[in-house]
């Protein structure tokens, strides 16, 4: 047994010490189940890992890297924490916030689109929550509407950093069109040798796709097309097959749907992460510094975290 999160005091737990509800979800390698401590009566979220799967899939990679991650980002209120970790004869149990409110990609095809300030309060509680992640040396890799889930008072936290990667101060992440082979034992969005892809396609940046390589600014590229689908509704790059898609992404093909209002200064903000050259593409404070958050103060984490929703 394991305490990882900062955010409560270390104490030994078990399997025991939970009185499990329902199944809230299921992942390729886990069940989620919401969960009551018997001692204090807080509610969580336990992801249940099957050993046995983990084995036979070869995923222990994904598993340690989110449990990795997990340790070094317990402190944030925009990243899911992991309170505890343990085990019995068949599973891994990771005890985590629970998010009463789903995933943000159901409250968009829920509402159908969000509404500007919904959009840009979401937006600053996402480029904090990346903020902090980036600080901490940590690329996501695989951001995307069903990874964002909504706290019982609709905050937002990032989860499932199974595709992550903690970058070591010595790493060089380069731009070399030369460089056609992974950088890294990347296990997120991916082309594999035989030129298939695996992951979710819509987020995936032209970097990856042309050169096969991932940096910070992948996970930027992620976020405008978060941006775009909570303003519009659906993701930016869309088409028949996930081919289609790839090449809507390399020849940055997107538009607006017409007859339907969307702010110049969202528009201009969405243009700037939507950029083909990593190194042409804002960088996080570019965007915290744009002109759609004049009014953010970025130090004020109440400002962030404890205005109401609008
Ligand atoms: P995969 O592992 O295939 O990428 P996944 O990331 O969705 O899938 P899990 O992280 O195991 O897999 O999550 C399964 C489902 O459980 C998710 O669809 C999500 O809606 C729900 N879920 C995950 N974590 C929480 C949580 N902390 N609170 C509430 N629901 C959660």
């Amino acid at each position: 047994m394991l305490i990882v999160s900062s955010k409560m005091p270390p104490q030994e737990v078990a399997l025991g010490d939970f009185q499990f509800g329902k199944c809230i979800g299921e992942g390729s390698y886990s069940k989620v189940y919401r969960a009551i401590s018997k001692k204090t009566n807080r509610t969580f979220a336990v992801k249940v890992i099957s050993k046995a799967h983990i084995e036979r899939e070869n995923k222990q990679k994904y598993v340690n890297i989110e449990k990795d991650t997990l340790s070094v980002l317990g402190s944030h209120p925009g990243v899911v924490a992991l309170y505890y970790t343990f085990q019995d004869l068949k599973s891994l149990y990771f005890v985590i916030d629970f998010a009463e409110h789903g995933e943000l990609l159901s409250l968009i095809r829920r509402l159908g689109t969000l509404s500007e300030p919904l959009t840009r309060y979401y937006m600053i509680q996402l480029i904090d929550s990346l903020s902090f992640v980036h600080s901490k040396g940590i690329i996501h890799r695989d951001l995307k509407p069903e990874n964002i889930l909504l706290s019982h008072d609709w905050k937002l936290m990032l989860t499932d950093f199974g595709a992550a990667k903690i970058l070591n101060k010595t790493d060089k992440q380069t731009f070399d069109a030369e460089t056609n082979s992974s950088i890294d034992t990347y296990n997120g969005p991916y082309v594999n040798k035989g030129g298939s892809f695996v992951g979710t396609a819509e987020y995936v940046s032209p970097e990856l796709l042309k050169y096969n390589i991932s940096d910070y600014s992948g996970d930027i590229w992620a976020l405008g097309c978060i941006a775009y689908q909570m303003i519009v509704g659906h993701p930016p790059f869309k088409g028949s097959d996930e081919y289609d898609t790839f090449d809507k992404i390399v020849n940055l093909q997107y538009g607006y749907p017409s007859g339907y209002f969307i702010p110049v200064v969202i528009r201009d903000f969405i243009q700037h992460l939507l950029v083909l050259k990593p190194e042409d593409r804002y960088t996080l404070d570019d965007a915290m510094h744009h002109k759609w958050f004049c009014d953010v103060n970025w130090g004020d984490s109440d400002f962030i975290w404890r205005r109401p929703t609008p």
